[in-house]
């Protein structure tokens, strides 16, 4: 079949943006289809002041191939704005800049074809198909390999599953919802980044001036992302290596022990917050315009005119620390979860899972397709928390991530992914346990 691409890709963020750069000059025939008629990068929670919790240099392409024309300093250059960067000396950058970063990329590589929803995927055995609703109708698409990396869904407590309108939402869209709190008792749920953004928005009248603002956390405290030098290493293609190598009792394990690193609040956020909070309450005598309940889970939840939220306190113990609070907005913090887009579903049963019906990703971060001989690839990137470790869903090992994907499709090592151990010693070599033993 001579239109038979060697790779497609479904959805055009971060991480299927950085496979499209590092195949740019490569032989393999390659396409990827983007839904959304204009980049945009989470749009719904471009908030004011929101920053990077990564560094620029994490890019598409830098940690991997530095003098790629899709490098964030190249963006810099071409934009002419080289030196007042410099000058400027942030460690991160907003997340507007790094947005208008990814959009510039996305604009410089011809692989990506922007207003192309993947309606449905197929495997004929030989190849997938792929129906694409384009700007010029519908297309099949075929190609021999395929690599999905279409996001997460909003992680959405049961409780308030059926209870979803105009008035209790998910902090994905707040952006672009822009809801009216003014003289509303608002309830933020969930203590992590985007809860912690919510909140100072909310109390800097971002959408008008609310009556109350109740925060609340399932965790113990408004806890901070740990970015300290030595937590840094989990997010190295070493320590992947690393936690490739242990049980899946043991990564459930270690993932959960290694929560405040990818999923905390930033730091310069909580003294922005904590200063705020002071201001409000000590200098401006509004007291009763926050409150803060860290240590209650979001159990129950009803509606009549206002919204009824039950909350446990599982600080003193079981039963006791039953609360009541009401609320005329319901704003769910509550995090994004792992999930295969819609266009996957006639692939469902073919793709390998393990008991829990977690992804069965290799190295190279392909699924095995039951029955399949043919080594065709199926890339899942984004979804392998379970089988990479905590640094899959960041954009940390982006460039990494895709450079395998890239090495894996050809075969041979394109780029150089290899890197030399640093003064971790994260396990005891085989060997050494033996001669103990
Ligand atoms: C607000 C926010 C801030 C974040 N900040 C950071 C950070 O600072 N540092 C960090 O390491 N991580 C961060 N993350 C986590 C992670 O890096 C991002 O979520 C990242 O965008 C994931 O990239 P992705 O390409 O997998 O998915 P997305 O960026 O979600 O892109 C998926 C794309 O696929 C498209 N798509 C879906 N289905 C189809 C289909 N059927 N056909 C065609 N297209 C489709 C969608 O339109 C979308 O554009 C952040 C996450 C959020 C939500």
């Amino acid at each position: 079949m001579s239109n038979l691409l060697d790779l497609a890709g479904i959805g055009a963020g971060p991480f299927n943006l950085a496979v499209a750069a590092l195949m740019r000059d490569k032989s393999l025939s390659h396409r990827f289809f983007e839904a959304k008629a204009e980049f945009s990068w989470h749009p719904g929670l471009m908030l004011p002041g929101a920053m990077m919790q990564t560094s620029y240099l994490k890019d598409l392409v830098t940690p991997v191939d530095p003098s790629n024309p899709c490098s964030f300093l190249m963006y810099l250059v071409e934009n002419k704005r080289f030196y007042d960067f410099l000058h400027a000396e942030q460690r991160t950058v907003t997340r507007r800049e790094f947005a208008d970063y990814l959009s510039w990329a996305a604009r410089r590589l011809d692989s990506i074809q922007m207003n192309s929803r993947v309606q449905s995927v197929v495997d004929n055995g030989e190849y997938f198909e792929l129906d694409v609703h384009g700007p010029n109708g519908r297309e099949q698409v075929h190609t021999k390999n395929l690599c999905v990396a279409a996001g997460k869904k909003p992680n959405i407590p049961e409780c308030s599953r059926s209870l979803l309108s105009d008035n209790c939402f998910h902090a994905l869209e707040i952006a672009l919802r822009n809801p009216d709190v003014s003289g509303k008792r608002v309830a933020v749920i969930g203590g992590g980044q985007t809860g912690a953004e919510v909140v100072i928005n909310l109390l800097n009248k971002h959408w008008g001036r609310p009556q109350k603002v109740t925060w609340v956390s399932r965790r113990s405290n408004y806890l901070p992302l740990d970015e300290t030098p030595f937590t840094n290493d989990w997010f190295t293609p070493e320590y992947v290596d690393v936690f490739r190598q242990l049980s899946p009792q043991r990564r459930e394990e270690v993932i959960a022990e290694q929560k405040l690193a990818s999923d905390g609040i930033s730091p310069d956020t909580l003294k922005e917050l904590y200063q705020l909070f002071y201001r409000l309450v000590h200098l401006e005598k509004n007291s009763e315009c926050v409150s803060l309940m860290p240590n209650r889970e979001l159990v129950g939840m009803s509606h009549r005119c206002d919204y009824q939220l039950q909350l446990e306190n599982r600080l003193l113990g079981s039963a006791d620390g039953t609360e009541w609070i009401d609320a005329d907005i319901v704003i769910l913090c509550t995090g994004l979860c792992e999930a295969l887009p819609p266009c996957m579903a006639p692939l469902q049963e073919q793709i390998a899972r393990d008991r829990e019906g977690r992804l069965l990703l290799d190295d190279a971060f392909a699924a095995k397709l039951s029955g399949d001989e043919s080594g065709r690839r199926l890339y899942f990137l984004g979804t392998g928390r379970s089988s990479h470790g905590i640094a899959e869903p960041q954009l940390s090992l982006s460039a990494w991530r895709a450079a395998q994907v890239v090495n894996d499709l050809h075969g041979s090592a394109e780029y150089d992914n290899q890197q030399t151990s640093n003064f971790m010693k994260w396990i005891t070599p085989q060997a050494e346990q033996v001669a103990v033993a």
